[in-house]
């Protein structure tokens, strides 16, 4: 079998396409563009590359950017002023801080400025917790078009997964899903995303016994790591749905955590690094934006 490879560039596009043209159906009919505030602190090369292509995004599809630059010496209280005064500003719809913070800012404390309504990346308790316990799922993961409030933002990239599976046809309801990762930022929002599709979950980590053989069971494999090709082709089950969400740089380029092409060979569809679900993770945070906008009732 060779797989399907499924093209995040095209969906990601879909997706801001339909973002475009939500926020211009907002302006015509008398509304203010959505308005996203980003915060950067620091100077990570990495990090000033991802919110220059947030903002950038936002441009294109309509979406007014409001950017704050501050030195990894900024003060605590400062960095915490400014969140909140964001937070209380009626003209921004979301707020992005740019995660990692460097050493000595506390990101849970800054995150705890944000009211979930403005939370863009879904991480605040309360977005996160709504998700965890299955009040929010894939309907505010993937719903565009409604016109209605969100019950609330979910994280981007875990989102961006979902709309990947969506799009590439996967059977969720009654499938054996596995993730290896747990974290927050993906592994954990995944595996209650999935949960809500009805699929059967499994969370691999660290500390798992045997993860070759869990991942042999898988219908839907989602390798989130950060170790290039951990996932190895023979662990996959054939037929099987592939969405590798790594991205780690090494001296051959962009590789994913799983040996692509051996997984190629087994699975029915798989995603590519890059072009696979890097690309949906900013269409995901346009979709928040336009989601919380019309969530702010200050206008
Ligand atoms: P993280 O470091 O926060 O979490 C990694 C998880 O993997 C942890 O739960 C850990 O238990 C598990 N893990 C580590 N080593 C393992 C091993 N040997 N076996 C099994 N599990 C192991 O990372 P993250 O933020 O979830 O990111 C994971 C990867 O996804 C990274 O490569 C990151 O760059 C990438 N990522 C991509 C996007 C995107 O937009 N495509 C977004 C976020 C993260």
């Amino acid at each position: 079998m060779t797989a399907e490879i499924i093209d995040g560039r095209a969906v990601a596009q879909d997706v801001r396409g339909r973002v475009a043209a939500a926020v211009a159906a907002r302006v015509a009919e008398g509304g203010r563009p959505p308005g996203l505030a980003t915060v950067l602190v620091g100077d990570d090369p990495a990090s000033h590359v991802y919110v220059a292509n947030k903002r950038k995004a936002c441009k294109e599809v309509g979406i007014r950017s409001l950017h704050h630059e501050l030195g990894a010496d900024v003060a605590r209280e400062e960095l915490v002023t400014l969140v909140g005064e964001l937070d209380r500003d009626p003209s921004v719809d979301g707020i992005l801080v740019q995660l990692p913070l460097p050493a000595g800012h506390d990101s849970d404390q800054l995150l705890g400025q944000i009211s979930p309504r403005k939370d863009v990346d879904g991480l605040t308790p309360m977005n996160a917790g709504l998700l965890a316990q299955g009040k929010i799922g894939v309907a505010e993961a993937l719903e565009l078009e409604s016109p209605d409030p969100p019950a609330g933002l979910v994280a981007c990239t875990p989102s961006g997964v979902m709309e990947l599976l969506r799009v590439s046809g996967a059977q969720l309801e009654g499938s054996e899903a596995v993730i290896v990762g747990r974290s927050t930022l993906v592994g954990r929002p995944l595996a209650s995303l999935l949960l809500a599709a009805n699929a059967t979950v499994t969370v691999c980590h660290s500390r798992t016994a045997d993860i070759a053989a869990t991942c042999a069971r898988a219908d839907v494999l989602i390798a989130a790591v950060g170790v290039p090709e951990l996932v190895r082709g023979e662990w996959v089950k054939p037929g099987a749905t592939v969405i590798d969400v790594g991205i780690n740089r090494t001296e051959a380029g962009l590789v994913g955590d799983v040996e692509f092409d051996s997984a190629a060979a087994r699975a029915a569809a798989i995603t590519p690094v890059p072009g696979g679900v890097g690309p949906m993770t900013i269409a995901m945070l346009l979709a928040n934006a336009l989601r919380a906008a019309r969530a702010n009732r200050s206008d």
